[in-house]
């Protein structure tokens, strides 16, 4: 049975979708996207990943041809058509089609795009494992608090992450790490302090990362956000990533040095345990 997927107004089978390649999306990366985890057929936090949406289309003078409450409806809507239960729900709005030129047209409008996956989200063999990961050199642009479409320098980071046998990788911008390819940093030192990088244009502001540090917060967890070294992490007594397909994800080695005993550490499990039961109730 085909997937069926909305496009400006419509919902229509995968298949029958189409887009111009005159499309700035496709010419130009000129656009940006959301990604919301559902569980049990309901979205988490959307809320927050709609104000976000809302912040990236304003940076780059991009309008949105819903408001976010119409988002929300087709959102479920596309939700309920696919019978999707747990994985993810994507949004993309790109400025929208035009003869190319770097400069669009006033009146041009914009593409919203929207499409389901299934995903195990709970029961992520990774989280249980544990993933590992490599370092590489940060190479994106300076506005990186944008979700923007343009996502080859994460794209060529994870394909060397896999060249090199791991999972993920994390991007270190002037000795400091910023963030994973599609998740947010952050490490527990052997003093038990959770730290990860403070919100600046250096990084997305992920809605993950807000929600774990609210809970951390509310367990009076003690918590720096600041800038943190890969050396920091190798010798931190605990890693993890946050991100929206993901949860709280454990890192249990980075550049071949093995933390907490290459074992998910109890600080992270517990995080994870609380973003779950948050996200679920
Ligand atoms: N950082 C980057 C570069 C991302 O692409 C993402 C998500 O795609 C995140 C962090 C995590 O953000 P969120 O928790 O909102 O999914």
């Amino acid at each position: 049975m085909s997937r069926t997927v909305y496009i400006n107004g419509e919902f229509v089978p995968e298949s029958e979708a189409k887009i111009s390649i005159m499309d700035r999306g496709y010419l130009f990366a000129d656009g940006v996207y959301e990604v919301s985890a559902v569980i049990n057929g309901k979205m988490i936090d959307n809320e927050g990943h709609l104000r976000r949406l809302e912040r990236s289309l304003g940076e780059l003078d991009l309008r949105s041809p819903l408001s976010n409450h119409e988002i929300e409806g087709v959102q479920n809507e596309l939700i309920e058509r696919n019978g999707l239960k747990e994985g993810i729900i994507y949004l993309q709005i790109t400025r929208g089609v035009a003869e190319r030129d770097f400069l669009w047209p006033e009146d041009i409008s914009p593409t919203l795009t929207m499409f389901t996956q299934a995903k195990n989200l709970l029961q992520s063999p990774l989280a249980t494992k544990g993933a590992s990961i490599i370092t590489v050199p940060d190479i994106r642009w300076q506005r990186r608090d944008i979700k923007s479409i343009a996502l080859l320098p994460q794209a060529m980071a994870k394909h060397a992450a896999r060249k090199a046998g791991a999972n993920d990788a994390w991007m270190v911008d002037n000795g400091y790490v910023t963030e994973g390819t599609s998740t947010n940093a952050f490490i527990v030192t052997m003093e038990g302090t959770l730290v990860t990088r403070d919100l600046s244009t250096d990084i997305l502001h992920g809605i993950t990362r807000s929600a774990v540090l609210r809970l951390a917060e509310e367990a009076e967890l003690p918590i720096e956000e600041r800038s943190f070294t890969p050396q920091e992490a190798y010798d931190a007594a605990e890693v993890f990533a946050t991100g929206s397909s993901f949860f709280v994800l454990p890192v249990v080695e980075i550049d071949g040095h093995i933390i907490s005993n290459r074992a998910p550490g109890p600080l992270t499990n517990r995080l994870r345990e609380m973003y779950i039961e948050m996200a679920t109730n």
